[in-house]
C-alpha cells in the first residue's frame, strides 16, 4: 500500500480497557507497513514497554503527568489504581495533556517524520483541534461498540431521563434503540443535571467527535448496524468498523498487569473440566460490586452444583483497592475451602486472569460479565454466550443490545446499588449453562456471531471481510488527505 513507513500517532486514555484495544490496533497497523508512535503518560509507558513484542518497532513516547497536581493520589495515571468515583477526576485532569501533546506533534513534524494521522481516544475530544491546526488527519478509535456508544452519546447530549416522570424513556435522536428503564442508567447519568462534573466534561468532549475526519470502531458492520448508522446519520463522517481488534496471547499478558494466576495453571485447571461446564465470572479492569452482592453471587455459585467456575475477584466497594487482597475477608465463611479445595469446582483468581485464553477454552460454557465491550468481543469471537451484570458507563446499553438485538445474553442484575438474591442468580446460571431450550438457543446464536466475526476479518486472495475493507478505507482516506496537503 502507498504510504508505507509513514507514522501513525496513537493516543489512548489511561485505562486498561482503552490501552488494550489501542495496543492491539497499533500492532495491526504496524503489520500493514506503517510506523506507530504510541503516546501516553510516563507510568503507562513504563508498563507498556514490557508489552511490546520484541518483533515490533512501535515507538513509545511519554508525556509527563503529575496526578498530585490534579488532586489525585500520587502515581494515579491509570483508572485501574483508582476507585470508580475518581475516574471523572482523571478524565478532567487528562485535558491538561493538551499543551504537551501539541508540542510532541510539532516536534515530530519539525523532525521531518512523515506523519499520516493521529488516532486518538474518544475521551480526548480536544485532540481534533490540535491535530487539524497542524494540518494532520484525525480519527477517533472507539473501543466501545456502536450501539452502546450511540446510546451513551445520546443520553449525555439529551439527558432524556430528566424530562420524564415515568420509569421509562426513549432517546429522541435514536428511537430505534427502543425503550430504556431508569435502572439502565449508570450512576453518573442518574446524578447528571447538566452542571455536574460528568455533564460538563462530556458537553465539551462529545461535540468534538463530529469534527474529526472519521471514527474507527472496534466493532463489526454486520453485528452493529443500528449503532453505526446512528453515528453516520449524526456526524455525516466516515465510520469504519474494523473489529474485533483483540490483543492475544503473549502481547496481552504483558500490558502491565500482574496476573493473579499463571496462565498455564489456569489452562491446566480448565483442561480437567468437561466442555461447556465452566462459567467464567469477571467484571473487567475496574468495576466491582457491593459486599452484599458479592456474598449473594458466591452463594449462587456454591449452589449451582453441576457448574464449575472461574471467578476473578476484586475487593467489593468500600474496601481499599491498593491494600493487599485477602478474598477471605469478603467472601462467605468457608466458601473457598468448600468450593475450591473440597469440591474442586471453582477457581478464585485474585484481581487479574488471562481472560482471552480462558474464554477460548472449550470448557468455558458462558461468561458472567459487566458487558465491557472488550470482554463482549473476546467472548463472542469464541462463540461464548453471555450473562450480563452491567455496572457503569455504556455497559447497560451493551447488555440491552446483546439481549434484545443479538440474543446471546441474559441479564442477571443491574448496577452495584441494588440488592440481588442468590436464588435469582442461580436460576439464571442454570438457564444459560443447562441443557434447556434457552441455553441451546443462546449457544446457537453465539456460534452464528462467531462465524460472522470470522467472516468480517477474513482477508484472502479475492475476498476481504467488512472489517478488513473498513481498515483499507481508513488508511486510504488518511493518505489521500495528506497527499492533497503536500501538493498545496
Ligand atoms: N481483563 C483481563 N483479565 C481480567 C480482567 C480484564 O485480561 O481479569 C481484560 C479483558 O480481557 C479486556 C479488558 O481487560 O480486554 C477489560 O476491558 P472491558 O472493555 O471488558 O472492560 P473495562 O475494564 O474497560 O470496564
Amino acid at each position: 500500500m502507498a504510504g508505507s513507513k509513514e507514522n501513525i500517532v496513537m493516543f489512548p486514555f489511561m485505562a486498561q480497557g482503552h490501552l488494550i484495544p489501542f495496543l492491539a490496533l497499533a500492532l495491526q497497523i504496524e503489520q500493514r507497513g506503517y510506523n506507530v508512535i504510541f503516546v501516553n503518560t510516563t507510568l503507562n509507558i513504563i508498563k507498556l514497554r514490557k508489552s511490546i513484542p520484541p518483533t515490533s518497532s512501535i515507538r513509545l513516547l511519554e508525556i509527563p503527568f503529575n496526578s498530585s497536581d490534579h488532586g489525585l493520589p500520587p502515581g494515579s495515571e491509570n483508572t485501574d489504581v483508582l476507585p470508580y468515583t475518581l475516574v471523572i477526576q482523571l478524565l478532567e485532569a487528562s485535558t491538561s495533556l493538551k499543551p504537551a501533546f501539541t508540542s510532541l506533534l510539532s516536534d515530530l513534524i519539525h523532525d521531518g517524520s512523515p506523519l499520516l494521522c493521529v488516532v486518538a481516544d474518544i475521551f480526548f475530544g480536544w485532540t481534533v483541534e490540535v491535530t487539524h491546526d497542524l494540518g494532520l488527519f484525525h480519527a477517533f478509535f472507539s473501543g466501545a461498540g456502536g450501539f452502546g456508544l450511540a446510546c451513551y452519546h445520546s443520553v449525555w447530549l439529551n439527558l432524556p431521563h430528566r424530562s420524564t416522570d415515568s420509569a421509562e424513556f426513549s432517546l429522541p435522536d435514536f428511537p430505534e434503540a427502543g425503550k430504556f428503564h431508569m435502572t439502565q442508567l449508570a450512576a453518573s447519568f442518574v446524578a447528571a443535571d447538566g452542571k455536574d462534573r460528568w455533564s460538563v466534561f462530556q458537553h465539551k468532549n462529545l461535540p468534538a467527535w463530529s469534527y474529526s475526519d472519521g471514527v474507527l470502531f472496534n466493532s463489526i458492520e454486520e453485528l452493529d448496524k443500528i449503532g453505526l448508522s446512528y453515528f453516520r446519520r449524526k456526524f455525516n463522517r466516515p465510520i469504519w468498523p474494523i473489529g474485533p481488534i483483540l490483543l492475544l496471547g503473549e502481547d496481552r499478558s504483558r500490558v502491565g498487569r500482574k496476573h493473579g494466576i499463571k496462565p498455564e495453571e489456569c489452562i491446566e485447571w480448565l483442561d480437567t473440566k468437561p466442555p461447556n461446564s465452566v462459567l467464567y465470572v469477571s467484571f473487567g479492569s475496574m468495576n466491582t460490586m457491593s459486599a452484599s452482592q458479592m456474598i449473594q453471587l458466591a452463594k449462587a455459585l456454591e449452589q449451582v452444583r453441576n457448574t464449575n467456575f472461574i471467578w476473578v475477584v476484586r475487593p467489593p466497594l468500600g474496601f481499599d483497592i491498593t491494600a493487599e487482597f485477602r478474598p477471605k475477608e469478603w467472601l462467605p465463611e468457608g466458601f473457598i475451602e468448600r468450593v475450591v479445595v473440597d469440591q474442586k469446582r471453582g477457581l478464585i483468581v485474585v484481581q487479574w486472569a488471562p481472560q482471552v485464553e480462558v474464554l477460548s477454552h472449550e470448557s468455558v460454557g458462558a461468561f458472567l460479565t459487566h458487558c465491557g465491550w472488550n470482554s463482549v468481543l473476546e467472548a463472542l469471537s469464541g462463540g461464548v454466550p453471555l450473562m450480563g451484570w452491567p455496572m457503569a458507563a455504556e455497559q447497560f446499553f451493551n447488555a440491552k443490545f446483546l439481549v434484545e438485538e443479538v440474543g446471546v445474553c441474559v441479564e442477571v442484575a443491574r448496577g452495584t446499588n441494588f440488592e440481588v438474591r442468590h436464588e435469582d442468580i442461580k436460576e439464571k446460571i442454570e438457564l444459560v449453562m443447562g441443557e434447556n431450550a434457552k441455553g441451546k438457543e443462546m449457544r446457537r446464536k453465539a456460534g452464528e456471531v462467531k462465524e460472522m466475526i470470522k467472516e468480517a476479518i477474513r482477508d484472502e486472495e479475492g475476498f476481504k471481510g467488512s472489517s478488513v475493507k473498513a481498515m483499507d478505507e481508513f488508511l486510504s482516506a488518511a493518505a489521500l488527505l495528506m497527499k492533497e496537503k503536500t501538493k498545496l
